[in-house]
């Protein structure tokens, strides 16, 4: 089940041609579907586990290309999760005072604390991506900026985070039609804008950034995934079933400490009681 995405290997040199973006691994949508309901219920019940064992927390980063669908996929992906215990962090264009700090400094102040989700909205990864088509600033700092994030990736994983990076891959026909679409549907007028049809002329040299940040920033502690993104039914799924049996891995270290914490907590009832004579 672990095909349904492309884990990249740590140190590779990709190219995102590679990867089929209208890939379905050969899944049937009604099934996709309806596992994907079961997959985000379950997700649901792992936050909770996350939450009361207070060990880790998990880090979600979204990327992708103009309508690759990130806000529609953590909408369907997270939808059941409470929203005690999640939140989402969009990353626009840098504020005047956040481009007065270090490229990490907005970041860093919204990673996740032990116990919750935090979900990125476009990321750090924005500062060796929109910055570098654009030269923002000179190729020797964006160039920097890959061990930079390597490293501030490791001192959160080192922390307790649990990293999943997600590259939602749409081809460059199917955002044409979904730019399409969004002038065609009046509930989706507030997205429009004459920019993304000026960033799409980019396309090509977003790849060869995005190719660049893929390989050089997936780490074990924080793989990036490449997902097949022009069946939305498809990338939903991949996303979710990437996620869940990520944190399933974690389940058993959770229980236990879930019963150390109902121990520890009997312990001293019992005392209180045994104390107070009822
Ligand atoms: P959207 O995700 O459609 O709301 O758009 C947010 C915009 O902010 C995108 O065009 C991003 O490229 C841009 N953006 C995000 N981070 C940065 C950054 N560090 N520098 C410049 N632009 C950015
Ligand atoms: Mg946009």
């Amino acid at each position: 089940m672990s095909s349904l995405t492309h884990k990249v290997e740590p140190g590779s040199t990709i190219s995102l041609s590679d990867y089929a973006p209208r890939y379905d691994g050969e899944v049937k949508r009604k099934d996709a579907e309806a596992e994907l309901e079961t997959l985000t219920t379950e997700l649901d019940e792992l936050q909770e586990l996350l939450y009361g064992a207070g060990t880790h927390s998990l880090l979600v980063v979204m990327q992708g290309m103009d309508t690759s669908g990130k806000d529609s996929t953590v909408r369907t992906v997270f939808g059941k999760v409470s929203p005690l215990g999640s939140y989402v962090a969009p990353f626009k264009v840098p504020t005047e005072e956040e481009l007065a700090h270090d490229f990490l400094w907005r970041v860093h102040k919204v990673t996740p604390r032990k116990g919750q989700i935090g979900i990125f909205n476009r990321s750090h990864y924005e500062d060796v991506l929109v910055v570098r088509v654009h030269g923002y600033v000179p190729e020797k700092v964006w160039k920097a900026r890959y061990q930079q994030i390597n490293d501030f990736e490791r001192l959160l994983a080192d922390s307790g985070t649990i990293i999943l990076k997600f590259f939602l891959n749409i081809s460059r026909e199917e955002q044409e039609e979904r730019l399409r679409e969004r002038e065609q549907e009046i509930e989706k007028a507030w997205k429009l804008s004459a920019g993304d049809w000026r960033e799409r002329e980019l396309w090509d040299k977003y790849m060869v950034a995005y190719d660049d940040a893929l390989g050089k920033c997936s780490t074990k502690h924080a793989p990036w995934h490449i997902v097949p993104a022009d069946r939305k039914w498809f990338r939903n799924y991949a996303v979710a079933s990437t996620i869940v049996e990520t944190l399933r891995g974690y389940k058993d270290t959770w229980m236990e400490k879930l019963e150390k914490i109902g121990e520890g907590a009997k312990a001293e009832l019992e005392a209180y009681r045994a104390g107070d004579g009822t």
